[in-house]
């Protein structure tokens, strides 16, 4: 039986796709642990691999006059040194893991492994993200948001794979990434929120509130959202008193290994009204 395939270009990638049902892997940081077995031990993949980080044509990062289109092989390392990357992201990676894992983790393998705590997917939620899914003979993008179905669960297809993650760029006046895990940086976030605002002329002109491992998926809270776009910044100071019962309705945190659904509904909150804060300046 194959142990393995290795490709370097996108072409051999879908055709071998196309053939064989091929387990993706990228960097590998989720898989590895996910499947690992005892120490020496080899790993218990569910499925033939297929090791796609060395597809060279998928590891840029391109640039139109108005998206940022990054490859699926690009790593957080390389994310973080290239200038057109969102400073929102960049927050985010320089939290992300340690510098082992940046220099090999993907975007594309955190938006597939579709965990509610994934940071990248929640910055990629807030910036409104879309991703590019290809097959043999199909190419779709898709917004994140309607691709991510529950915990682990994608709309992707077993002949199919992520090749780009496209950015709009826009101007942006408030940013905020913030994870609460059990250490600062290199832990999975307890709860999580990224938020992205444009304020102009003291109009909410584009607000983003997205918040992590609060819900099966990563929330945007659209219906604390659609209450302040258009409206003058004051306006923000009318919503407080029903904010804490619009995010009750927008989040579902429960109890785990990590955190109870108590504190996590009162950071969360925190979160929310920090951001919000600093849009009033
Ligand atoms: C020590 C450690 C610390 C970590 N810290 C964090 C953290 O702070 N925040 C966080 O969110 N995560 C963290 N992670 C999780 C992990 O590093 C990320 O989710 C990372 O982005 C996964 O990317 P990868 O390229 O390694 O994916 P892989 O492990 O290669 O793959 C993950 C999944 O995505 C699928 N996949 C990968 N690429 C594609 C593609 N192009 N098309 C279709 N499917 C694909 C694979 O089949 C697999 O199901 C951590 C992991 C470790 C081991």
């Amino acid at each position: 039986m194959e142990k393995g395939r290795r490709v370097t270009t996108l072409d051999d990638a879908l055709k071998a796709l196309d053939e064989t049902p091929y387990f993706i892997v990228n960097g590998a940081t989720d898989v590895f642990v996910k499947h690992r077995t005892w120490a020496e031990l080899p790993l218990k993949m569910p499925k033939t691999p297929l090791f796609i980080h060395d597809i060279a044509s998928l590891k840029t990062i391109k640039e139109t006059e108005d998206k940022l289109h990054i490859g699926a092989t690009v790593t957080y390392d390389a994310m973080l040194k290239h200038p057109a990357v969102p400073e929102l992201l960049k927050a985010c990676l320089n939290l992300f893991a340690s510098p082992g894992i940046r220099n090999t983790a993907t975007l594309a393998g955190n938006i597939a492994n579709a965990s509610p705590a994934a940071d990248g997917v929640l910055v990629l939620y807030a910036l409104e993200a879309t991703i590019s899914v290809k097959s043999l003979n199909q190419t779709k993008e898709v917004p994140i948001q309607s691709w991510i179905k529950g915990p682990g669960e994608t709309a992707l297809k077993p002949n199919e794979l992520i090749t780009a993650i496209t950015i709009p760029k826009r101007k942006s006046t408030h940013t905020w990434f913030k994870k609460v895990g059990g250490r600062r940086s290199d832990a999975i976030s307890k709860v999580s929120f990224a938020g992205d605002a444009l304020i102009e002329d003291g109009h909410i002109k584009r607000l983003s509130l997205a918040l992590g491992a609060v819900y099966k998926t990563v929330v945007r809270l659209s219906n604390i959202e659609q209450k302040l776009i258009n409206q003058k910044i004051d306006h923000i100071k009318t919503v407080w008193p029903e904010l804490e019962t619009l995010l009750k309705n927008a989040i579902a945190p429960i109890d785990d290994q990590r955190s109870t659904k108590a504190y996590r509904q009162q950071v969360a909150l925190r979160m929310v009204q920090t951001f919000l804060k600093a849009c009033l300046t």
